[in-house]
């Protein structure tokens, strides 16, 4: 018979619930959860294939590897010798060069306990902020944009709100194939109520775009400017939510100063949209009973990611769209567990329960819970900087753990010049096939989903468990434990003197330490453990102790967590994108995600079927670009950056704007004969949320000169 576990879908951020089959060690099927608030026993297709991608043992890290040198080929060890390694190899970098010379670059799919383990090891013990995540690529920006509003991180809204909405922004969303599962749920309220409008903002007609009401194929970049545009028309007819205003904000002054240049005329022209349009969408969201703006990386992927973020926060606060039912600005994560790493602060610019690394106060509440000596208040490297730090020398050593930097970073030229010049690098994964293992001095096989315990937290700051169902195969270990494992080491060896700060047998164990530290905080969990999300389900935060359960909605009162209590409006003036097209590099070349397939391919690119949706990697362009160039669908075509060029197939569809290009951002050196898309991508970051733009670059397109 085969034994049923419940667990969590370890793809997107929509975080459903699953019920996995499993019988003598092997995954035999998957179901959707019918209990489980965000899909109701719905899944995707790449939930559905989740049993394929661990049924093969091939390709998976079995055991600890090591070399003696870069020229030498990596040989078996046991654990003790691979963990023994690291912890010296770390202490005597951090003797030699201090602290700051080694970095940890993790990952939204490690889950909560993962995260706050590596973070205690960097922070609490090494002393360094430099902990960075690949969810820096995926939605600081946001992050960054409620933090300035609202005084804190997190969305105020709910999965619910999906069905309360009666006007829907997708901006820089393209959910049907992202956040599928929540995409179904808009479909069936849309059903049910033909009344309801969609508003999508994107610069390509996506598969959502294609069914929206209203489609805003702005020119890219420009979303400030669509948004500043749509504020000028309800201030100056009268549809913002004054009374609201007056309450619960501060900042609507030098907004409406601001906004006042961007009549809907100009804002149209800057955006390349019609301004009856742009009022159509103004008016939509300005007369709706409850707006709600459903937003991902076309917004936070950007070098002004973050006045993205507040311009579109600035027309709910104008309007009161937030705090009820089917009304705010919602975020929606990319990643399965990016918000519970932004829960324990296993990022470089913050520090655990949503504290600030530079606050004096927040570091003391911190080193008084973990009985660590000193924090430091050196701001951490985030992604792009700390491997700009490992080229430069400034890093001599690199931990990465369950993420694959040489495919998804920008500039991947310079990432690999980074790890080829590092003096240690170590790579904690469960596959071996991806990019960055190649580069690894150590490799520490991890156990992956199906084979781990702990908790995930979704885009609606809803934390689910995510239970084991088999063993992991051969040696592979959880990352909590080799973190658990090499921190103990690395303890015994820098810092003798302090308290045991990794005591952890369990993640149950690591989860009570990480709630204890949320107490008094936005995002208080004490009153949330293991026991109550096995007899309640999962649960949303805040929860904190003598609740029954966790909090729905936020601001609901109108009541903000800045200093003066009330929302900041931001006056945040359009900017064009960081690298503008020119005669050498006409086009736009924008990036964006396939429906079956997931980051670089490490867990989708082994299910076959996953190909039948798009069977290889393309450039799509429109086609009175392809013919002005004498360019065929299906030929090759060179696209050429100021960094590098990448060759692929031909794709032609009116879907694209003339002068945008798109590729897909999954395929890596697997499929191509390059690391991806991102070697051509520009590294140009938000200097709030140091977030790059990979939606963006300038390039040229060419037939491609083969031999
Ligand atoms: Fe998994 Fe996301 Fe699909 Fe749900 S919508 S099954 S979480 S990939």
């Amino acid at each position: 018979m085969p034994t049923i576990t419940k667990s969590t879908c370890c793809y997107c951020g929509v975080g459903c619930g699953v019920l996995i089959e499993s019988q003598d060690e092997r995954i035999t099927g998957i179901k959707g959860d019918p209990d489980h608030p965000a899909n109701y026993g719905r899944l995707c297709s790449k939930g559905l294939s989740l049993p394929l991608t661990v049924a093969s043992d091939v390709g998976r890290a079995f055991y600890p590897e090591m070399r003696a040198n870069r020229d030498a080929p990596r040989l078996r060890v046991d654990w003790d010798t691979a963990m023994d390694t690291v912890a010296q190899r770390f202490t005597e970098i951090v003797r030699k060069h201090g602290p700051d010379a080694v970095a940890f670059y993790v990952s939204g799919q490690l889950l909560t306990e993962d995260y706050y383990v590596f973070n205690k090891l960097a922070k609490g013990l090494i002393a360094t902020n430099n902990i960075d995540t690949n969810s820096r690529l995926c939605m600081s920006s946001a992050v960054t944009g409620y933090k300035l509003a609202f005084g804190a991180d997190g969305p105020p809204c709910c999965y619910d709100d999906l069905e309360y909405a009666k006007t829907v922004i997708f901006a820089g969303s393209n959910m049907a194939y992202a956040h599928p599962v929540l995409f179904r749920r808009l479909e069936a309220a849309k059903a049910k109520d033909p009344s309801i409008r969609w508003i999508v903002i994107d610069p390509r007609r996506t598969d959502t775009a294609a069914m929206a009401d209203l489609h805003l194929a702005i020119e890219p970049g420009t979303d400030v400017a669509l948004f500043n545009g749509m504020l000028h028309h309800l201030i100056w007819e009268g549809l913002v939510d004054q009374a609201y205003i007056d309450s619960n904000t501060d900042g609507y002054t030098a907004l409406k100063n601001l906004v006042r240049e961007y009549t809907p005329r100009m804002a149209a022209d800057l955006c390349g949209i019609q301004e009856k349009d742009l009022i159509q969408a103004a008016e939509w969201f300005g007369f709706s009973p409850a707006a709600l703006s459903l937003y991902c990386m076309g917004l936070n992927q950007s070098s002004h990611g973050t006045d993205k973020n507040l311009a579109l926060i600035n027309l709910h606060l104008a309007t009161g769209q937030i705090g009820r039912p089917g009304a705010g600005p919602f975020s929606l994560t990319g990643q399965p567990n990016a918000m519970g790493g932004r829960e324990v602060g296993g990022m470089a610019t913050m520090l655990a329960a949503h504290r600030d690394i530079g606050n004096p106060a927040h570091r003391a509440e911190v080193e008084e819970l973990w009985g660590s000596a000193t924090l430091s208040d050196r701001p951490g490297l985030p992604a792009v900087d700390m491997f700009d730090a490992l080229l430069d020398g400034r890093i001599k050593a690199v931990w990465i753990v369950c993420t694959n930097p040489v495919h998804s970073m920008p500039d991947i030229g310079k990432i690999r010049a980074a790890l080829n010049s590092a003096e240690f690098v170590v790579v904690q994964e469960a596959y071996t096939q991806t990019d960055t293992v190649p580069y690894a001095d150590v490799l520490l096989p991890a156990s992956s989903w199906g084979e781990k315990t702990g908790t995930a937290t979704n885009s609606e700051r809803r934390i689910s468990r995510v239970r084991q169902a088999i063993n992991a195969p051969g040696e592979a270990k959880a990352d909590w434990w080799i973190a658990n494992q090499i921190g103990r080491r690395i303890q015994h060896l820098l810092r003798p003197e302090l308290r045991d700060l990794f005591p952890f047998t369990s993640p149950e164990m690591v989860f009570d330490e990480h709630r204890r530290l949320t107490v008094g905080r936005d995002l208080d969990i004490a009153g949330l453990s293991y026991s109550v999300l096995e007899t309640q389900g999962p649960q949303q935060w805040p929860f904190p102790a003598g609740e029954s359960g966790g909090q729905t909605r936020r601001y609901t009162d109108g009541k903000f967590l800045t200093p003066t209590g009330r929302a900041q409006f931001h006056a945040t003036q359009y900017q064009p994108v960081a690298e503008p097209t020119n005669a050498r590099y006409p086009f736009h070349l924008l990036t964006g995600r396939l429906r079956d397939q997931w980051h670089g391919m490490s867990r989708s690119g082994r299910v076959a079927a996953a190909f039948s949706h798009a069977p290889e990697a393309t450039l799509t362009m429109h086609p009175v670009d392809a013919e002005r160039r004498g360019l065929q669908a299906g030929s090759l075509v060179t696209i050429t950056s100021k960094r590098a060029h990448v060759v692929l197939p031909l794709q032609v569809s009116d879907e694209m704007q003339s002068g945008t290009v798109f590729a897909a951002m999954h395929w890596n050196a697997q499929f191509l004969n390059c690391g991806g898309i991102n070697e051509v991508s520009s590294s140009a970051v938000d200097r709030r949320s140091f977030q790059p733009e990979l939606k963006h670059a300038a390039v040229r397109v060419e037939a491609a000169d083969l031999p």
